[in-house]
């Protein structure tokens, strides 16, 4: 079983990773510029399983652009926190950031994820945890077990989410990252560059310190 970032297409295309079990699901879908090269990719790593479900940690163009093209692909759920969930719906290329990628998001069915949501995989247990501040609607998935936390672009190995984007906020952030701070976090799967196998918590509170203004 595993946690594993599937090879980059382009240089800010959001990390895909894939999160193994009998019911192996997706977290994020990247651009979409490269998509068939992403499907094909899955294929191989599904080895005849379904891929049920993809979970966007939030509503931008790099982390969703390529949603409804693997979704509509594989038949699987999209699924979401509901504060970014309907910008997707009603297909905002504005709201979702796509316009500035040079993208285009089509409408597209978004189940809403509830915070404390448990979502198996068979083989890893990820449970909802809502981070807005980045976006109004991103959130992370941790797994108590291994301490594991897929962080979206809450968090990153050395740094933090933006928030001087529609729907951000800087105190939002704040509050997020103090919620995870008390997490135990040993991997640390972000939305952009490298994860950290262990040690992941010092980055959520070196983060802190840099929206403090200690780093
Ligand atoms: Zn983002």
């Amino acid at each position: 079983m595993s946690f594993r970032i599937l090879e980059q297409t382009l240089l800010f295309d959001a990390n895909r990773i894939f999160v193994d079990g009998d019911r192996p699901l997706l977290v994020d879908a990247g651009t979409g510029f490269k998509v068939e090269d992403a499907i094909a990719e899955l294929k191989d790593l599904l080895d005849g399983r379904d891929l049920e479900r993809i979970v966007l940690t939030h509503r931008h163009f790099d982390h969703v652009g390529g949603a409804k093209r693997i979704a509509d692909e594989f038949s699987s759920e999209l699924l979401m926190a509901p504060a970014d969930a309907e910008v997707l719906r009603q297909g905002d290329s504005e709201a979702t950031l796509g316009t500035d990628f040079g993208g285009r998001i089509e409408p597209m069915e978004v189940t809403d994820l509830a915070e404390g949501e448990l979502l198996s995989t068979g083989g890893h247990e990820l449970r909802v945890i809502y981070s807005p501040g980045h976006s109004a609607g991103s959130i992370c998935l941790y797994e108590d077990s291994s301490a594991t936390l897929v962080s979206g672009d809450t968090v990153f190995v050395g740094g933090i989410g933006r928030y001087d984007m529609p729907s951000a906020s800087r105190d939002d952030l704040e509050g997020s990252l103090r919620k995870l701070s008390a997490l135990e976090v040993n991997a640390l799967y972000p939305g952009h560059g490298p994860e950290a196998k262990s040690g992941g918590g010092k980055h959520i509170i070196n983060g802190l310190r840099m929206l403090e203004g200690y780093l």
